[in-house]
């Protein structure tokens, strides 16, 4: 059986994560009020600290280790948020980190996770197995891994930003949450079942990579290949064993939006609330658009989950 998080485990996250994480901005817009026809509430995880929401389960998930873990350091593996979010949370609580990148990762992404403090370490994405990789190192150097998702700890962190969210506007009838392997979606679920137990509760990925809409509806974890899609925060291929448990039981649907639709609410983003928001961190807000007769005159919470794209490939997004 697994012991899934709660709502209290998301309470002690947040007291964890007072001195350390941004207590990010609920910002509204008039246009996006109109556009809907509802008044829409957005948490500005673009301005979280590293850029996204991901600081949140990091920082909770190494605020636990015991003495003899920190000692030894935390390892991972990804390219993206969940990589920089370990660097950073782990210098500020003195935990050597040691992220397992591809080879063929962005050096502006490897720039920053090693400017935050953390050992960054390549591998082969066709050759080697990465997991594998964790596992040798965590045996030898008696590292602790802490994945990007299915995590109890990195879950209740996550479930912060919604708890703030509710706490800052009050009870919503809508809440819509980017997903990719549901560590966001899943702590978000924690706070609103306990706070706003009314309040409808959708998860948003890309419709190219629909696993978890897959498994929200028939009930088992669904495997895809790696999807193509300019989300690449969502580029999961299933959801995690905690994550699918909470997402099934506490989620109202899965949604689902293409990558053109994501490109507009980047626009949107920038040209009227002055905000730049990468592409996974539109996820929310495309779904709510498409959503419009269902929310009229509604309270509609949209987590912005985070802001980190290059701005070349930001430019060309824009321009296309
Ligand atoms: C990681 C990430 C997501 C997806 O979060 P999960 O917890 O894997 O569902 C969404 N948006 C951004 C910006 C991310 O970095």
């Amino acid at each position: 059986m697994l012991q899934l998080p709660d709502y209290d485990d998301v309470c002690k996250a947040a007291e964890r994560l007072k001195e350390q994480a941004h207590r990010t901005p609920a910002l509204s817009s008039r246009t996006a009020n109109q556009e809907l026809g509802a008044e829409v509430f957005f948490k500005c995880e673009n301005l979280q600290r590293t850029g996204a929401f991901k600081f949140r389960g990091a920082f909770n998930a190494l605020s636990r280790f015991d003495e003899e873990q920190r000692r030894a350091g935390v390892v991972t593996f990804s390219s993206g948020n969940h990589g920089q979010a370990i660097a950073l949370a782990a210098r500020l609580l003195n935990v050597p980190a040691t992220v397992l990148m591809p080879q063929d990762t962005p050096t502006s992404k490897i720039a920053a996770t090693q400017h935050y403090g953390g050992k960054v370490v390549l591998f082969d994405r066709y050759h080697d197995d990465r997991e594998q990789l964790c596992r040798d190192l965590s045996e030898q150097q008696g590292l602790t891994l802490i994945p990007p998702y299915d995590h109890a700890d990195v879950i209740a962190g996550q479930g912060t930003a919604a708890k703030e969210l509710l706490e800052d506007v009050g009870a919503l009838d809508a809440l819509f949450v980017c997903l990719g392997g549901g560590g966001l979606l899943s702590g978000s679920a924690l706070s609103t079942r306990a706070i706003a137990p009314q309040c409808r509760l959708y998860g948003v990925e890309p419709e190219a990579g629909n696993d978890a809409q897959q498994s929200f509806r028939t009930g088992a974890i669904v495997h895809i290949a790696t999807p193509k899609t300019i989300a690449d925060g969502a580029q999961t291929q299933h959801l995690g064993h905690y994550t699918f448990a909470i997402i099934r039981r506490d989620v109202d649907d899965i949604l689902t939006v293409t990558d053109g639709q994501l490109v507009e609410c980047m626009r949107f983003f920038a040209t009227r609330m002055k905000l730049v928001v990468e592409p996974t961190g539109c996820l929310g807000f495309a779904a709510a658009r498409e959503m419009k007769s269902e929310l009229q005159g509604q309270r509609v919470g949209v987590v912005i989950s985070g802001g980190n794209v290059d701005l070349e490939r930001y430019c060309a997004l824009l321009s296309a």
